[in-house]
């Protein structure tokens, strides 16, 4: 008899976990997952991070297919099955796009000269869902696992979770009373919460005092310009990603999640501050002929890094939102057609200081994006501040991702060390090859035949 599996979060890694052991056969009726977003049918794109396929619901539908990019896979598993988990991955969106023949791959191969003397150029392959195309994902596939027996209940936020008695709450101790039954037991849990769920991971690991590896800051801006600046590099790789690293320092910074043709800044709400991102559209009707990428830099050594990433966003939000700067531009729209979200600023002064002296690297950086890219000058903008709060990174066993100490929780994507799609859904499905191997090599045969 299989066990109750309760996953928390419906976002990329608990789907593609949910997929992979209905595929194997596993009883979708022994399968719950808790969101506290909606079903695909009612979820609005307001939602951007909660709800069916979480942040990838929204997201600009960029699959990365490389070990280097995109948090950690191969450390737990080598590059080999990596790679083969990420193809699960993208075949599983392509298996519930309306139009598969679509989805296509950019591979660029060669770094350009006129880059060389200034940056570092990480050229890797990148598949393109769509982002028009993700409502209509979300629907096949939402339809395929409750078709399987898979048990959803949205709208619902877990607030806590005893390891111990395997139990799993919502809202106040005293308002247990609802519905269905909560708290909710489990044998076995995910816990794929995701970038909106880092605060309550982080509550559980100083709640169960939770080994955890140390991580670096990622912070930065998300600059925007007009594309033609960039086409000559663009033709080279629509998703470039320039780096370069200070070794001694402790700094390295990279361009992130490169947006073109039809490109939107989009504010991001996290801890009640805003901090900023990127997202294109595929409809021509959106084209707006701009370039938008994040310049994040990743700091070592930080003490409490991740009190440090916020006490700089809340210096840099006011009035309730972040800033802009440009030295000759106005903050563009949304793709909605509304104002992004913005204070503009004319000076840079409050933003060095809440920087600390890191401010110097982007400013390098940019001003050897106008040596590389000559036309560009003064025709650009940033939004203040693009961040990647790490969540803290629970001690996991690298075999299946549980936790040292409570080996029937399992944490995946975001929540621990994926920062994208493909390894969020790769770890999903890489928790359920090891249940199905360990806890039920005879129950699960369809499983060993196609592993
Ligand atoms: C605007 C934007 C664009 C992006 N574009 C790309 C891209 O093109 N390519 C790429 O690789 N990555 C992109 N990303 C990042 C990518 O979407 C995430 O890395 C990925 O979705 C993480 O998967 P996950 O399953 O860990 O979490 P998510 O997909 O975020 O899902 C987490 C789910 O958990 C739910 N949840 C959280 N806390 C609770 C709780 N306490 N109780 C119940 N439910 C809870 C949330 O509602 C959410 O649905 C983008 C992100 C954003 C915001």
């Amino acid at each position: 008899m299989a066990e109750k599996l309760v996953i928390v979060g419906a976002g990329v890694a608990g789907v593609n976990a949910a997929t992979k052991l209905v595929d194997n056969g596993f009883p979708g009726e022994n399968i719950t997952i808790i969101d506290m977003g909606k079903d695909p049918y009612l979820r609005p794109y307001s939602e951007v991070m909660t709800g069916f396929l979480g942040a990838g619901g929204w997201s600009d539908g960029k699959l990365t297919y490389h070990t280097a990019i995109g948090g950690h896979m191969s450390k737990y598993c080598g590059e080999e099955k990596a790679m083969e988990l990420f193809d699960e991955v993208i075949n599983n969106f392509k298996r519930f796009h309306p139009k598969p023949e679509e989805v296509q791959c950019s591979n660029p191969i060669a770094e350009p000269d006129f880059i060389k003397p200034y940056f570092g150029l990480r050229l890797f392959p990148v598949w393109h869902v769509g982002t028009d195309y993700l409502h209509e994902i979300g629907k096949n596939w939402y339809d395929f696992l409750v078709d399987n027996g898979v048990e959803f209940i949205w709208e619902t936020k877990v607030t806590s979770i005893d390891f111990d008695a395997q139990e799993l709450f919502i809202g106040e101790e005293e308002s247990f009373i609802n519905p269905k039954n909560w708290p909710i037991n489990y044998d076995r849990l995910m816990f794929a919460v995701g970038k909106s769920g880092i605060d309550f991971g982080k509550q559980l690991a100083t709640d169960y005092k939770l080994p955890t590896e140390p991580k670096p800051v990622q912070i930065g801006v998300r600059f925007e310009a007009p594309q033609k600046h960039f086409q000559k590099l663009i033709d080279v790789s629509y998703d470039f990603k320039l780096y370069r690293k200070f070794e001694e320092e402790g700094v390295s910074l990279r361009s992130f999640c490169t947006n073109n043709n039809a490109a939107y800044v989009a504010v991001e709400e996290t801890y009640g501050d805003h901090s900023y991102n990127g997202h294109a559209k595929k409809d021509e009707s959106f084209r707006n002929d701009m370039t938008n990428f994040g310049i994040l830099m990743e700091v070592q050594g930080i003490d409490e890094p991740f009190t440090w990433s916020r006490d700089l966003v809340s210096k840099v939000n006011k009035e309730g939102t972040g800033l802009y700067y440009s030295p000759t531009r106005t903050p563009s729209t949304t793709s909605e057609g509304e104002n992004v979200s913005a204070v503009t600023i004319s000076e840079m002064d409050e933003v060095r200081e809440a920087f600390q002296g890191y401010y110097t690297y982007i400013d390098d950086f940019i001003d050897d994006m106008k040596k590389v890219f000559p036309t560009l000058e003064d025709d650009w903008g940033v939004y203040i501040p693009e961040v990647k709060y790490l969540s803290p990174e629970p001690l996991v066993n690298y075999d299946d991702l549980s936790l040292v100490d409570y080996d029937n929780v399992h944490f995946v994507g975001d929540a621990l060390s994926a920062r994208g799609i493909t390894v969020s859904g790769a770890q999903g499905i890489y928790v359920v090859d090891s249940i199905l191997e360990t806890h039920f090599p005879e129950e699960y045969p369809e499983f060993f035949e196609n592993y």
